[in-house]
């Protein structure tokens, strides 16, 4: 199912600014919530996408490259399974703290999550993928190897061994964050912050799992399939929510970014969406014309040489090209014609030569020169 528009999903224009997002993006929160809409299935999938949508126009850097790659910057193509981009109640939960001010500091909803500590999140992990002109231009499932941080099995990544081996914290009583009442001269002010003790968690490891050695999280080999769409290129980098890191204590997992390199293809070079060739035709070639074999991305085609074809004529094979990444539009092959002239000569041919350079015909026609003048200078401009 193809992904909505993020900025229609929180019916704001493509030039809202941050406070406009997230107003628009409360008012769906509000209106979509599960508690407010229990069981009602279609409630949460829109509570979900408006969550994703604000996850992504909220964030300057992740708002740039949605608005110029689309879904596939951010990481949330929906072209094959990887880049789900889906976020977990958790996710989205942990977004509520900057979206309705203070530390969940909204009554009605609380309750849902079980007392108010703070979750951790895992770090970002970074992977760099090579990927040949074939690759990119009709997209690629590859699977990777990374050591990653994965929730620790032996105390399913609470880092407490056994169960009965937290306590809540006495500093904040659970609540992870502590609430200071100073005097100002505007009156009494209170402030809330995360809990030194607990460091936000609400609760503290009696006794640390061995395994882990208390931190919940371990070091692992992890096999992931990236789905990498068609038309990506060098410097490039899409992200995998949720596909990095796991967090200490059983918190949200932090995000794989993948930086996308190019390897350089034997015969093609590309310019952007376009690739370039160059042809390189025999005298005789050039001379008398016919037709030509060139690489393409997918294989072989011919192209008509034009008899008395120019070196630096440019032919143009519509679409054969790479495709955007914006799956709109599709590049072109370009090919530039140049000609190879016999660096050593038989005695024979040296003889025929000489008598052909008498001939008129071998004499550039001035429009000929004009033409090739006119080249020349452009490439001075
Ligand atoms: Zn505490
Ligand atoms: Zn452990």
């Amino acid at each position: 199912m193809a992904k909505r528009d993020y900025y229609e999903v929180l019916g704001v224009e493509r030039n809202a600014t941050a406070e406009v997002i997230k107003k628009a993006y409360r008012k769906k929160a509000i209106e979509y919530h599960p508690d407010k809409n229990p069981g009602n299935k279609e409630a949460e999938e829109k509570f979900k996408e408006a969550a994703e949508a604000y996850d992504v126009l909220s964030d300057e850097q992740k708002r740039q490259r949605y608005d110029q790659f689309g879904h596939a910057g951010v990481g949330s193509a929906s072209a094959g399974g990887g880049f789900s981009g889906d976020m977990s109640m958790e996710d989205i939960f942990s977004q509520f703290g900057d979206i309705f001010g203070g530390h969940f500091g909204f009554g009605g909803f609380g309750g849902s999550r079980g007392g108010e500590y703070r979750i951790n999140r895992g770090s970002d992990l970074r992977v760099k993928v090579k990927l040949n002109l074939n690759e990119i231009a009709k997209g690629v499932e590859k699977k990777i190897k990374v050591k990653k941080y994965i929730p620790c099995k032996a105390c399913q990544g609470s880092g407490a061994e056994g169960s009965n081996n937290t306590k809540t914290c006495n500093t904040c009583h659970g609540n992870g964050v502590v609430t200071r009442v100073t005097n100002t001269i505007l009156g009494k002010m209170q402030t809330q912050s995360t809990c030194p003790t607990c460091n936000g968690e609400g609760k503290i490891i009696t006794k640390k799992c061995q395994v882990c050695n208390g931190e919940g999280i371990v070091k692992d080999d992890d096999v992931i399939t990236l789905n990498i769409p068609a038309g990506v290129g060098e410097g490039m980098q899409l992200s995998m929510s949720g596909k990095g890191n796991a967090a200490r204590h059983g918190g949200v997992n932090g995000d794989l970014l993948i930086l996308i390199e190019e390897e350089p293809h034997p015969e093609l070079i590309r310019d952007e969406n376009d690739l370039l060739y160059n042809l390189l035709l025999t005298v005789p070639q050039a001379a008398l014309g016919g037709s030509i074999e060139v690489p393409t991305i997918d294989g072989k085609a011919k192209v008509k040489i034009d008899p008395g074809t120019q070196p630096g004529k440019v032919l143009r094979l519509r679409n054969k090209g790479l495709p955007s990444v914006n799956s709109y539009g599709t590049g072109d092959l370009l090919i530039n014609v140049s000609v190879y002239i016999p660096e050593t000569l038989s005695d024979s041919e040296k003889a025929t030569l000489s008598g052909l350079d008498n001939s008129p015909n071998f004499q550039p026609k001035e429009t000929a020169k004009e033409k090739i003048f006119n080249k020349f200078r452009q490439m001075f401009d």
